[in-house]
């Protein structure tokens, strides 16, 4: 990234929503089911049939607003957005335009100075398209209308995000809340969940935004960041030489993680909209809202406050045990084991806790990032975390040993158990055996226990490696300084 520009960027996700039937009819909505099975007369677009408005997912838009603190207009229009694919049967798509559902509210998300707001513009809702297949078919493409109708909204930001990693933590802290409220199962392969990026430069310290491109076909976390890295560097690359961005859509390539042109916005479409004169405007009882209002479950920002002050942690560490659905659930499993450990142990829960959080938000956290989900159950489920993590506090292995023995057993997916059994690891904190190689190597090394006591505390270093060394490493080596200096003052 050349340091001279700052990037700008805002977000439109669409998610679908967990409805039982579409839309506009009563068509089943579900994935996965064999091609054209979830069809009727309105969502494949024959004449004279008239659309339905599901008040599930009218619910459901209203819930996203309350959540994200929009406003949640009484009063909204559906029109229609008209464009030619073969996976649009109707012609037009039905959705909103000059008076969407909901507009305002925020997102807060973390970056590198801390936290940010980042302003909604709008959320809208409309009908989902059918999907076109290509795999597999020769000279041909087939078309799957089992998405057509199925209800989404559309959730556009401000223009207010500045980086990579803030566009990221947008997207999944969104997704966050659409699970918690149960609006939609956020799945980006599946396509419940899916994002485009406008993304422009400007020169550092000027206000005025440049010429945005938009970013389509990013269907995980890691390609939104790689698409948005590589077009930064395409576009601060043409700025420096004293060329022109030009205004287009271009699709991200993840077998190259490039993006490559797709229309320029001179060939961008007239939708000709209009408001769609099958539907009247959407009028809301107040009372509804409140209803909804009053339903609202716990939102993710409030379990955050709450398990930072519980377990005393800072809010940001809460905050990355509670992004992620299954590294959470992890926790909460392997912390109900440390508790139960502690108990009988006789240690202080808290003790166990604080190791608990430290090892997921470190050890745990990196080889998810890098393995996925099966590092987190088999031999390495939460009973085997609290174990390692219960002989750290235990003092029976040192923390580095247990950052070892986890790495060997995600590695090879072993428990760490019988890692640590087979490398025979455990530490020995004993004043008995520590004393024993203690003396060993005071009694080899006469010369530098003479200049210690002269006054050459360097030598102190030394003397402490030789009895790492003389145990195999598994002396405590805390204990074993504590002890040392005990032997040497006498
Ligand atoms: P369009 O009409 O091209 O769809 P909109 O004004 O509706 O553009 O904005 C669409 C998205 O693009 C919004 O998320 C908005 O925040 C974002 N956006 C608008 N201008 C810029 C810009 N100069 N740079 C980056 N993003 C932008
Ligand atoms: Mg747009
Ligand atoms: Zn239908």
């Amino acid at each position: 990234m050349n340091p001279e520009f700052e990037m700008v960027v805002g977000l439109e996700v669409h998610t679908q929503l967990l409805t039982r039937s579409k839309l506009f009819c009563r068509c089943e909505n579900r994935f996965g089911a064999p091609p054209n099975t979830l069809v009727c007369p309105v969502c494949l677009g024959h004449p004279g049939v008239l659309p339905v408005l599901n008040e599930e997912a009218v619910r459901l838009g209203i819930r996203l607003g309350l959540a994200l603190g929009c406003t949640v207009h009484t009063r909204s229009v559906f029109d229609r957005k008209h464009y030619f694919y073969p996976d649009l049967p109707k012609g037009y798509q039905i959705s909103q335009f000059t008076h969407p559902l909901l507009t305002g509210g925020s997102l807060s998300v973390r970056s590198g100075e801390g936290v940010r707001e980042i302003r909604l513009h709008r959320i809208h809702m409309e009908e989902d398209a059918g999907k076109n297949l290509h795999a597999g078919i020769r000279d041909a493409s087939h078309v799957d209308l089992n998405r057509a109708g199925v209800p989404l909204l559309e959730i556009v930001s401000e223009p207010d995000i500045r980086t990579p990693e803030e566009a990221v933590d947008y997207l999944k802290k969104l997704r966050q809340i659409l699970r918690a409220i149960g609006i939609s199962d956020g799945n980006m392969e599946e396509g419940s969940f899916r994002c485009d990026a406008n993304v422009s430069l400007r020169r550092k310290g000027t206000s005025a935004f440049g010429t945005k491109v938009e970013i389509k076909n990013m269907n995980s976390f890691r390609f939104v960041q790689k698409a948005l890295l590589h077009e930064c560097d395409r576009q601060s690359a043409l700025l420096a030489r004293g060329e022109r961005v030009v205004s287009e859509t271009r699709l991200f390539d993840s077998s190259t993680g490039k993006t490559l042109s797709m229309r320029s916005k001179e060939e961008a479409l007239d939708y000709r909209y209009f408001p769609e004169p099958d539907l009247p405007p959407l009028v809301l009882d107040p009372n509804w809202i409140a209803e909804e209002r009053a339903n609202l479950p716990e939102l993710p920002q409030e379990r955050v406050f709450k398990l930072s002050e519980e377990l005393g942690i800072r809010e940001e560490d809460a905050e990355a045990l509670l992004l992620e659905e299954d590294l959470s659930r992890y926790f909460e499993e392997a912390r109900e084991v440390v508790v139960r450990y502690a108990k009988e142990g006789g240690w202080p829960v808290e003790l166990g806790t604080g190791r608990l959080v430290n090892f997921i938000l470190s050890e745990v956290l990196r080889e998810w990032n890098r393995k996925g989900a099966r590092i987190l159950s088999g031999e390495l489920c939460p009973e085997e975390i609290a174990y390692l993590v219960a002989q750290v506090v235990e003092e029976r292995i040192s923390l580095n040993q247990a950052k070892e023995v986890y790495a060997m057993a995600v590695e090879s997916l072993r428990s760490p158990k019988s890692v640590i059994k087979e490398h025979n690891l455990s530490q020995e904190s004993g004043e008995e055996k520590l004393g024993e190689w203690i003396r060993e190597v005071l009694a080899e090394n006469p010369a530098e226990v003479q200049s210690y006591r002269e006054g050459k505390e360097r030598v102190f270093g030394f003397l402490v490696g030789q009895v790492m060394k003389k145990s195999g490493g598994k002396a405590n080596p805390q204990k074993a300084n504590l002890l040392l200096k005990d032997y040497l003052s006498r």
